[in-house]
């Protein structure tokens, strides 16, 4: 990883910068008929939220890992253009739990979408970020979230139904959007 004097910043993949909870909702309901809505996934995991058995479950997680699956999600509102923003101050890494093997797919899209950002994958985000001196994540995932903030981490924990029962405070900000996300980084930040 080329090292630069900007601050670096973790930045989960789906989620955060891609709309990947319409795809497996959509996955779900072709291998299911069981119809959803976000508000319908209260817990982080598909199959608690819907009732699903675990083989249906490993199904709509391998079509939605498989090729050109990962290439057909679209980026969350306003997250290009922060994205382009946030270069100029910071140095975003994509850091993301996916199969390793999916790292090709994951590249090609993040490629299409946000041009050229080194790409991690980690199931120890914390740790993770300990290692390459980052001390900046952008996540929805709770229990990362929990576990970098734990960490000494600045947390910004994107508002989902899955991590409601996450509390805003200390190290750890919800945020609802990227607008926010910028907001917090080039003045919140800055001016402290
Ligand atoms: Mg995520």
């Amino acid at each position: 990883m080329e090292m630069t004097d900007k601050p670096r910043i973790a930045i989960d993949l789906d989620n955060v910068l891609l709309d990947s909870d319409s795809n497996i909702r959509q996955l779900i309901f072709e291998e299911t008929g069981i119809e959803s809505t976000v508000n319908d996934i209260t817990d982080y995991s598909y199959a608690k939220s819907l009732n699903l058995d675990s083989e249906t479950m490993r199904r709509v997680l391998d079509r939605f890992h498989s090729y050109p699956n990962l290439t057909a999600l679209e980026p969350l509102l306003g997250a290009q253009n922060a994205m382009s923003i946030l270069k100029l101050e910071y140095e975003p890494i994509i850091v993301t739990s996916r199969p390793v093997d999916t790292y090709t797919a994951t590249e090609e899209s993040i490629r299409m979408w946000f041009g050229d950002i080194p790409l991690v994958h980690s199931n120890k985000k914390s740790d993770l970020c300990k290692k390459l001196k980052i001390d900046t994540i952008i996540e929805d995932h709770p229990d990362t979230a929990i576990q970098c903030a734990y960490n000494q981490m600045k947390v910004f924990l994107m508002d989902y139904p899955w991590n409601y029962p996450i509390v805003d405070g200390g190290l750890l900000t919800r945020v609802s959007n990227w607008d926010m996300i910028i907001d917090y980084l080039f003045t919140v930040y800055a001016s402290k």
